[in-house]
């Protein structure tokens, strides 16, 4: 018996999530990952049921295995990690069955709330698998919306993590002391993302770093806004893209 289960949304074959300015299962991965890990920090057990990069016949069978590995060893509440996709769509809700299980979708739909996204509110979640056929109260968190560029540019995995966790638990997590160099910095992938890169950095008045070079440098930014390449928090599909997604996000 754990007191947590959760599992990553999608993230094996032929369950795949969706696909917007970033990628659910990239997300779902690094998220859920950070949450167990908050979880333990705080004294919980937990137990991952996500099947990573197993194959499946159908998307069912990803489902059953996590609602089985669920059910198998028992916890008082099963979490389970995923971002929305639909155009126009932003914000955060939380689908849940149970009173039990209502009752913390609320508090962590709030606590995500509180870090600027739209309270979509909680959600029926009698229709979705994994919510109901595990045993214990299950709550499924659309976090933010991939295809979103007001919530992906306010993306940051750790606050969202802290805020799930609050949600959950109760508790605040205890804050590793970083020192931070400064709190805001600009970083651009490639010199083709540079103009966007210095409109973007005016407007948030901050300094701004070839991707590259900052990583090097050792320096320590509270919230990097990465334009452009693999890590951006706002990209297009080429360098075109890139600059009109920027612009879209003033
Ligand atoms: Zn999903």
């Amino acid at each position: 018996m754990y007191d947590y289960t959760g599992d990553a949304g999608h993230n094996c074959i032929p369950d795949s999530g969706a696909v917007g300015i970033r990628v659910e299962d990239q997300l779902t991965k690094e998220l859920w990952g950070l949450v167990q890990s908050k979880l333990k920090q705080l004294g919980y057990t937990v137990l991952d049921c996500t099947p990573y990069g197993q194959s499946f016949n159908k998307v069912g069978g990803s489902l059953g295995y996590r609602v089985r590995i669920a059910n198998e060893n028992g916890s008082k509440l099963h979490i389970c990690i995923h971002f929305n996709a639909c155009p126009g769509g932003h914000g955060v809700e939380v689908y849940a069955t149970s009173a039990a299980g209502r009752e913390v979708a609320q508090r962590v739909c709030n606590e995500i709330s509180k870090l600027g996204y739209t309270n979509r509110g909680v959600k029926d979640g009698s229709e979705l698998f994994v919510v109901k056929y595990t045993y214990m109260p299950s709550i499924l968190i659309e976090c933010a919306f991939v295809d979103s560029a007001e919530d992906m540019n306010r993306y940051n995995a750790e606050a969202m993590a802290n805020a799930i966790v609050k949600g959950i638990t109760g508790q605040e997590v205890i804050k590793e002391s970083e020192e931070f160099d400064m709190n805001d910095i600009v970083l651009y992938f490639g010199d083709a993302d540079v103009f966007a890169a210095i409109m973007k950095a005016q407007r948030m008045r901050c300094p701004l770093m070839k991707e590259s070079d900052f990583n090097a440098s050792g320096l320590k930014a509270e919230n990097k806004v990465i334009i452009g390449g693999p890590n951006g928090t706002i990209k297009g599909d080429d360098r075109f893209k890139t600059f009109k997604a920027v612009g879209n996000t003033f």
